[in-house]
């Protein structure tokens, strides 16, 4: 019998990979008929670094570039194919790099998150992948502005921006373990078609919206469930002009907003508003959201399905269920365009998440938790990373008087852990809170934030709770970000 028979007969007799190595018959023989089977120990390759960052999302890509930006030797482990995240398979637009400050009459508008957040948007913008800052023309007590993006040039530009900043990108690659040395972590498991591989580094930012790091390393958290989960359709060949006279024709476009489409400035890049009562009955029963930006003329971006998962977000069959109920949603959602907005007879699926979206997954305990009054009231820290000034539920809750809130270190640093930092969606309990700080902008300047904090505190082996807060004002400013105070 040669190899390729015997792996063949083995195959049929439902003998995995491990046979034919005594090591491997001999686990198989004690857990064959048991519950458990005991993975045997395996020695992994090292790779030494300063900074890991879990997640090459909307807060990853920023904290690692970040991070390599302060001379740190950093590596970046993300689990698709590209960095991006959420911002580019979830989000209508990216909220919200102003204040609020066309709600408020006489308050001063400024943008408020910059540095790296901003650049991706300039880069964006040499490339026809944004719509800019659109200001909204209508419904600014929601938010005053609109940056709409190229989901698929925004996955490019923040790759290229990882690269050229020094960054080991290490796409396609699973976060699957954290190896631990008392409180600290001493190191990451990544898990790719390379094979498995050890990561040590001196300081970690975990931004894997899951708080899988986090998790591994022993941290506490909650799994609120509090949320829908949602996959998005970009739906191609719709006529937005025709789309839009069509709403206006209904009397009640409650947003709008003109920026760049197609290479053109003063177009609709954000409609919002009733587009009649059958079509309204029937979103209602797949979760469809009404909102639709776009930076092209004949597509609309996110069209949004939302399903609120019955179990937990971090069960793979409950997740397989919801995933396949809402593709459903989606198809039922392209033909209720073709039947009932003129514009969009001939639309198509033109582009999916690869997978659901998550509002929050993993809530991970940090030294602080930000709180909803500290949202609202406007309140700053004496360690605050960033100022923010967006509340997703506007306008029943605003930051007051359109000003900004403070964001404090001590609200990403991991409870318990010596050196791991957390950015993204993961962090603040309340939920009318996190309806602010999860907002991608806020993840942006989160990930800034983190990304420096990690490199400085891996120069200066120091824990995160040791790093002063004043060197990481310093850099943090030297790195474009906006202080309110
Ligand atoms: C449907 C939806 C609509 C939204 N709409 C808006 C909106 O219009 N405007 C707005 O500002 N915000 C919006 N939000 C909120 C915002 O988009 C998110 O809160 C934010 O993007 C989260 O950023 P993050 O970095 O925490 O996570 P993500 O951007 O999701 O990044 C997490 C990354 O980690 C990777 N990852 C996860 N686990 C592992 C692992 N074990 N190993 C390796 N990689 C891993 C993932 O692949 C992903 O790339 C929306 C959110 C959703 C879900």
């Amino acid at each position: 019998m040669n190899r390729r028979e015997f792996s063949k007969r083995m195959l049929i007799l439902g003998i995995g990979a491990q046979a034919g190595s005594a090591k491997g018959n001999q686990a198989r023989s004690r857990n064959q008929f048991g519950n458990f089977y005991e993975e045997p120990a395996k020695k992994l390759p090292v790779r030494k670094f300063d900074v890991v960052v879990a997640g090459g999302g909307t807060a990853g890509v920023v904290a690692a570039t970040a991070a390599a930006r302060q001379g740190a030797k950093t590596a970046l482990i993300e689990v698709k194919g590209y960095p991006g995240g959420t911002a580019t398979e979830g989000g209508t637009a990216l909220h919200s790099f102003y204040n609020l400050w066309k709600a408020f009459p006489g308050a001063k508008k400024r943008q408020v998150v910059r540095g790296i957040a901003q650049e991706i948007i300039d880069r964006l913008l040499k490339v026809g992948g944004t719509s800019g800052h659109a200001e909204m023309s209508k419904g600014y007590n929601y938010d005053s502005v609109c940056t709409a993006i190229d989901t698929e040039m925004y996955k490019l530009v923040t790759f290229e921006m990882l690269v050229e900043s020094g960054v080991f990108v290490c796409v396609n690659t699973l976060l699957a373990g954290a190896i631990m040395d008392g409180s600290r972590i001493r190191g990451v498991i990544a898990e790719s078609r390379s094979g498995r591989e050890a990561f040590y580094a001196k300081s970690f930012v975990d931004c894997t919206a899951y708080g899988d790091l986090a998790a591994f390393a022993g941290a506490d958290y909650k799994v609120p469930n509090d949320y829908a989960c949602c996959n998005s359709v970009g739906i191609g060949n719709v006529d937005i002009d025709k789309y839009h006279d069509f709403m206006k024709s209904k009397g009640r476009i409650e947003q709008i907003a003109f920026g760049i489409r197609s290479g053109e400035p003063d177009k609709i890049v954000r409609v919002q508003g009733p587009r009649g009562q059958a079509f309204s009955a029937e979103a209602n029963k797949i979760g469809m959201s009404s909102v639709t930006t776009t930076v092209h003329d004949n597509y609309l971006m996110f069209i949004k399905c939302n399903f609120k998962v019955p179990g937990t977000v971090l069960s793979r069959d409950d997740m397989a269920k919801a995933e396949l109920e809402v593709r459903k949603r989606m198809a039922k959602a392209v033909e209720l365009f073709r039947k009932y907005v003129p514009g969009c007879e001939k639309a198509f699926m033109a582009r999916t998440s690869p997978k659901l979206c998550i509002r929050r997954g993993r809530l991970i305990t940090c030294d602080y938790d930000i709180t909803h009054e500290d949202v609202i009231e406007g309140r700053h820290f004496d360690d605050d990373v960033m100022a923010y000034g967006f509340h997703d539920s506007a306008p029943r809750y605003q930051v007051k008087n359109g000003g900004t809130y403070g964001i404090p270190y001590r609200a990403l640093r991991v409870a318990g852990i010596e050196n791991l930092l957390v950015a993204g969606m993961m962090i603040t309990s309340d939920h009318r809170a996190h309806m602010s700080t999860r907002n991608t902008v806020s993840c942006m300047g989160q990930g800034q934030a983190t990304g420096t904090a990690a490199a400085l505190c891996a120069a200066k082996n120091c824990e995160t709770r040791e790093l002063r807060y004043g060197e990481l004002r310093k850099a943090l400013q030297q790195g474009g970000v906006y202080f309110e105070s």
